[in-house]
Parts: C-alpha cells; sequence; structure tokens
C-alpha cells in the first residue's frame, strides 16, 4: 500500500502559506531523500493556458526549487509543446508565455528547459508492458534526467475524466509523435440537425480541422487531433463524439505513456498533486470554472495513489461525483486499468499532516 501525504488548506488560503507548509512537511516526512548530489531534477508542470486557470502557482515551483537545491541538485522547471496551434506549440513561445504567466527565474528561482526540444521532437523510446504499447515515445529530458518532481492540478477533463499526475505524465510527458498516437482514436462527428452555423467549434478549434458546410460544420478527420474542444464549446448539442469507442482507448493510452514515465524515473520520482482552485476544464482551456472549494496538496512516490487519493477526497469534500461536477463519463478509469497493468497502487494509506 502506498503513502500519500495529505497537506490540508482553507478555501482561498495564500499560494505563500501553502507553499511554506509545503516545504515543509517535505522536509520533514524526507519526501525529496531520493534526490542526490549533482542529479538534474527535471520539475514537470503546467503553466496554464490563462492567468485565470488553475496551474501550480509559481511561488509553490520556487520552494520545490530550493528543496532540491537544499540538496545539491540541479532543478529545472519543464514541459512539453502541445499538439494544436496556440500559446504553446513550440518551445519559444511556449517558454515566453511561461513568462508572461510569472514563472520566470526572479519568482521561481528556476531556468525552464523544454523536455521535448524546439519542435517536440525530442524523444526516447521507453519500454512498457502494457497491454497496447511495448513502448513508448518521451521527452527526451523527462528520461535523461535523474529525478523527476511531477507537479499535477487537479482538474475535471472532458475526455480523460480527470486530469492529475497520470495525466500530467501520459499526455504532459510524452513526445509530439507520442501525443499524436494517443489522440488518434478520438474523433468527433457533427451531426447537420442540431447545427445551427453559429461558428463557435470553427473559432475554437486548435487544428484548423473544421470549415462551414452546406448545413452544418463539417470536421475534417485528418486533419482532427481528437482534443475535443468543439465537443466543449458547442451549445446547441450537434458535435457527437462516440464515448463507448474513445474514452476507454484514450485513458488507456495515457495510463500506458505514464507507466513508461513511472518506470523511467523509478526509485526517482515524486508526484505531487494540488487540489486548490479546481476546475471542470484542464489547464489548457482558456475558460475556468470552479467546481469544488480548496482541500490542499498530496504528496505521493506513486502517481496512481496520489491519484486515487485526489478523486476520493474531491469527492467527499464536495459531497458529489465527480461526474455531477465535470462531465458525465466514466472517470475512474484511469486508475482501474493502471490496476490492470501493474502500474502503482491504488490501494493507498493517508498520511495527514
Ligand atoms: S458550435 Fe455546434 S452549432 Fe455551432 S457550428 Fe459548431 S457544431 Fe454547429
Ligand atoms: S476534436 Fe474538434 S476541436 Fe479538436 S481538433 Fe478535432 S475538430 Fe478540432
Amino acid at each position: 500500500m502506498s503513502k500519500v501525504y495529505f497537506l490540508k488548506t482553507e478555501n482561498n488560503a495564500s499560494d505563500e502559506l501553502l507553499a511554506d507548509k509545503l516545504k515543509k512537511i517535505i522536509a520533514k516526512e524526507g519526501l525529496f531523500n531520493f534526490i542526490a548530489e549533482k542529479d538534474m531534477v527535471a520539475v514537470k508542470t503546467h503553466f496554464g493556458e490563462s492567468a485565470q486557470s488553475g496551474y501550480p502557482r509559481p511561488v509553490i515551483l520556487k520552494g520545490l526549487g530550493e528543496l532540491a537545491r537544499e540538496r545539491g541538485a540541479l532543478p529545472f522547471m519543464t514541459e512539453t509543446s502541445t499538439l494544436y496551434k496556440g500559446n504553446r506549440d513550440n518551445a519559444v513561445i511556449h517558454t515566453e508565455h511561461a513568462h508572461r504567466q510569472g514563472f520566470g527565474f526572479e519568482n521561481t528561482g528556476m531556468s525552464i528547459i523544454m523536455a521535448d526540444g524546439l519542435y517536440g521532437d525530442e524523444e526516447v523510446e521507453v519500454a512498457v508492458d502494457g497491454k497496447i504499447y511495448k513502448s513508448v515515445k518521451l521527452a527526451s529530458l523527462i528520461v535523461k534526467s535523474q529525478a523527476l518532481v511531477c507537479v499535477s492540478h487537479f482538474t475535471g477533463h472532458l475526455i480523460a475524466g480527470f486530469g492529475a499526475a497520470i495525466k500530467n505524465m501520459g499526455m504532459g510527458c510524452a513526445s509530439r509523435k507520442g501525443k499524436m498516437i494517443q489522440h488518434s482514436t478520438a474523433k468527433p462527428q457533427i451531426v447537420s440537425g442540431p447545427c445551427t452555423k453559429c461558428k463557435q467549434c470553427i473559432t475554437w478549434c486548435p487544428a484548423e480541422a473544421i470549415t462551414m458546410g452546406d448545413d452544418s460544420a463539417v470536421i475534417d478527420p485528418d486533419k482532427c487531433i481528437g482534443c475535443g474542444e468543439c465537443l466543449a464549446v458547442c451549445r446547441f448539442d450537434a458535435v457527437k463524439y462516440n464515448w463507448g469507442a474513445t474514452f476507454e482507448e484514450l485513458q488507456k493510452k495515457i495510463v500506458e505513456h505514464a507507466f513508461g514515465v513511472y518506470k523511467a524515473n523509478e526509485g526517482k520520482g515524486v508526484y505531487i498533486n494540488i487540489l486548490t482552485r479546481i476546475s471542470k476544464d484542464c489547464d489548457c482551456m482558456p475558460r475556468y470554472e470552479n467546481i469544488c472549494e480548496d482541500i490542499g496538496v498530496l504528496i505521493s512516490h506513486d502517481p496512481v495513489a496520489v491519484d486515487a487519493a485526489s478523486l476520493d477526497l474531491v469527492e467527499k469534500h464536495s459531497g458529489k461525483n465527480l461526474s455531477e461536477m465535470a462531465y458525465d463519463i466514466p472517470y475512474r478509469y484511469q486508475i482501474d486499468y493502471a490496476r490492470e497493468i501493474g502500474f502503482g497502487d491504488a490501494d493507498y494509506e493517508l498520511v495527514e499532516m
């Protein structure tokens, strides 16, 4: 049974206070003791699509970097490029965006080095014993660094059910090819009856895959990257998605890629889930809709345990199932599938700090 450390917080407590308490708990419990002198430590996070989204705040990262430096290591913040066009689809604009979001050295004490290179194509293949893959394509610095501190914000997610450590590892640490492979099966269609031709989906599609036809908007399946954005923005229920055939497949693929990240950092990783500013959608979305009061921070050496504990705490705290708060899909599938392939331990022991 894996231990998950739980630091409680008050609703709307300051990020500075949370960062300070987190540092003290990690130091007291020796949760960074796996980091050795001169280790290059990849602090994987998400810089947020907009200032409004609930991404882990720079001051939290700053404290984690300081703890790594106290062990004589060399921490750096890292991320990967997105598949879709926007603020984060190559290393140059992504790092500029991160600076605008407040992640400069002056606020974090760490540099930003993109894990998948300038164009998202710097990758290393890692062996996994999955049911779909025998190897996965990961961003090279996630594999080449000597230690991983994975900092994830807990959110709902319209395809994965929820986003936290497993999602941050599986999709967030994959190279561009690794991301494409995961998204390849999830493609929606537009039905003409309910479509009002309002063009919202065309505006928001990050892949320019939608055009306006005679009767309705039309998706080009060759351009579609399966992000699900059109599904989220259509108010007329005109975008159809075969959940039964896609969510399972996508979640399995995410979990197997996350398994690869875990294996590449076995014994050299820690997984920190931030349960504040909990939102209906992931931090890739520019919009922000809060669905639960702040709960705290969870830390574990087991990403499956920390995600299982996070889900349980969100539901206990709100008194609702996640599907009532976010999207009505089988959101525990990531955890169940991890158990099925022998990744991590979903049976955790919660240690309240
Ligand atoms: S957002 Fe919906 S209703 Fe509007 S054009 Fe797209 S599919 Fe049609
Ligand atoms: S899922 Fe929808 S929004 Fe996303 S790329 Fe495909 S058509 Fe565009």
